[in-house]
């Protein structure tokens, strides 16, 4: 197991600690010290997680963490609450009817089973684990970025200019002026 891994098994043995000695408490002033110690520990376990560099998929079944690049299936468990939830396994924990239809996770492109009703779900997982997650977030981040400094003609004086913002039209403050009053001279 590469550091990365053992900094997020690290950081869930402390939140497990920090919120079992919340759980314990009863004086006042020690559970609000508490309190915060937990917060600290969950974002410190989101960094860990962040900083992960292999995609971490535990069965929810066998409690087995699948290898990289190991195919895996999303069951639909619609008992979680606030419209339901994907629920990982491992292919020996899956049954045939978990494996309706097949996609590849959009970052590490690991093959994930997916059941009749998690298939047909909005919220269907896109990816394989938290780590890809973020990593598909950034990369859409860097897109939209890349796009909001595009390189288009302004549309008042065809000058070449690079947005500022994914909505500038104009090159400058003179030409945004002038739509302004072209459009309101009506
Ligand atoms: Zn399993
Ligand atoms: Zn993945
Ligand atoms: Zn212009």
């Amino acid at each position: 197991m590469d550091n990365s891994s053992k900094a997020v098994d690290a950081a869930l043995k402390t939140l497990r600690e920090v919120r079992a000695a919340l759980t314990a408490s009863k004086l006042g002033n020690e559970r609000a010290g508490l309190v915060f110690a937990v917060l600290d520990a969950e974002r410190a376990l989101r960094a860990a997680l962040r900083a992960e560099k292999h995609p971490r998929v535990d069965c929810s079944h066998c409690r087995r963490r699948l290898k990289p690049d190991e195919p895996m299936a999303w069951r639909w468990n619609s008992y979680y609450g606030r419209g339901g939830l994907s629920e990982a396994l491992c292919l020996s924990c899956s049954e045939p009817a978990d494996r309706y239809e097949q996609h590849s996770c959009e970052t590490c492109a690991r093959v994930m089973h997916f059941d009749i009703a998690g298939a047909c779900h909005a919220r269907r997982p896109l990816t394989c684990s938290y780590q890809c997650n973020y990593r598909r977030k950034l990369k859409h981040q860097r897109d939209r970025n890349r796009v909001e400094h595009a390189t288009i003609a302004c549309i008042v004086c065809g000058e070449m200019f690079t947005q500022a913002r994914r909505d500038a039209q104009t090159c400058s403050n003179r030409c945004r002026q002038a739509l302004y009053r072209r459009s309101h001279r009506k």
